[in-house]
């Protein structure tokens, strides 16, 4: 069975969106489950797919408002995007895309939380989860989005027993990232499957923020994760699982691959390095 997997990019608020989306995709064909069709529009007002024609939808995707301009898809685009997931298509939301679209109702909905953008508490409630691993929403006022420097730190399993999760050891060592955090949305229908601590310093949140979640709209499935800041971050051997099990789970509900050997454990990282020269 080959799963279709509409990869969109163009526009990023991270310069080096070529070379990490390369890794992505690299991922993905790797996993030998997806048939992967690559979109690239530098020009948002431009945009428009057939999204129908594919199992999962990834929007690699972040245009950086300015100028009192938030660029977005035309209305049409969007209003496809939105009636394809809310009808069982798959989403799936990779870093910056955590901070696209900020003005568009539908988009936060279906990825649950995001940062930047100008989001604030009209965006929703923050979500993070307290010390004894119980979710919280609060209302308090305030920006949406933050993360110290990148360093090493540990995924906290928080959902074993969902598809995507399954196996994996409860803590695991992830390589050099960011940690998103301070993230406010709708959040609904919205299940935390693992969480990173953002307190590595002083400028932490000093919070346990989620950082692979699922969230349901409608018949659909969104699979989202704020990991893979940089190659460093995207190299790492559970975030490839990560991407290839999420993906297959947003594309059907369910989860056929396994496990890779020499999963990263508490102690130690582990990483899958992807060739640069076809960047
Ligand atoms: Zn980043």
């Amino acid at each position: 069975m080959s799963l279709r997997v509409l990869f969109i990019d163009g526009v990023h608020s991270h310069g080096n969106w070529r070379e990490t989306g390369h890794v992505v995709r690299a991922h993905l064909a790797g996993a030998g489950i997806f048939e992967l069709e690559h979109l690239r529009e530098p020009e948002p007002e431009r945009f428009q797919a057939d999204f129908a024609r594919f199992d999962v939808v990834i929007p690699y995707y972040c245009p950086v408002p300015g100028a009192g301009r938030d660029p977005a898809w035309p209305e049409a685009t969007r209003a496809a995007l939105a009636s394809y997931v809310r009808q069982g298509g798959g989403l799936v939301v990779i870093h910056a895309a955590s901070n696209a679209f900020a003005s568009w109702p539908e988009y936060n909905r279906m990825i649950g939380l995001g940062g930047w953008g100008g989001r604030d508490a009209g965006a929703g409630p923050y979500l993070y989860l307290d010390a004894h691993g119980r979710v919280v929403r609060s209302d308090e006022p305030g920006p949406a989005g933050h993360h110290e420097p990148e360093f090493e730190y540990a995924i906290d399993v928080r959902a074993p027993a969902h598809p995507v999760m399954a196996g994996m050891p409860l803590r695991w060592l992830h390589r050099l990232d960011e940690v998103y955090g301070n993230l406010r949305g709708p959040g609904e229908g919205l299940e935390v499957l693992a969480t990173a601590f953002s307190g590595k310093t002083a400028d932490g949140t000093q919070r346990h923020e989620p950082v692979v979640m699922t969230i349901s709209y409608g018949e659909g499935r969104v699979f989202h994760t704020t990991l893979g800041h940089g190659v460093c971050a995207l190299e790492c051997l559970g975030v490839r699982a990560l991407l290839q099990r999420g993906t297959e789970w947003a594309a059907t509900g369910q989860v056929s691959l396994p496990l890779p050997e020499g999963f990263p454990s508490e102690r130690a990282t582990s990483a899958f390095a992807v060739p640069s020269a076809a960047r």
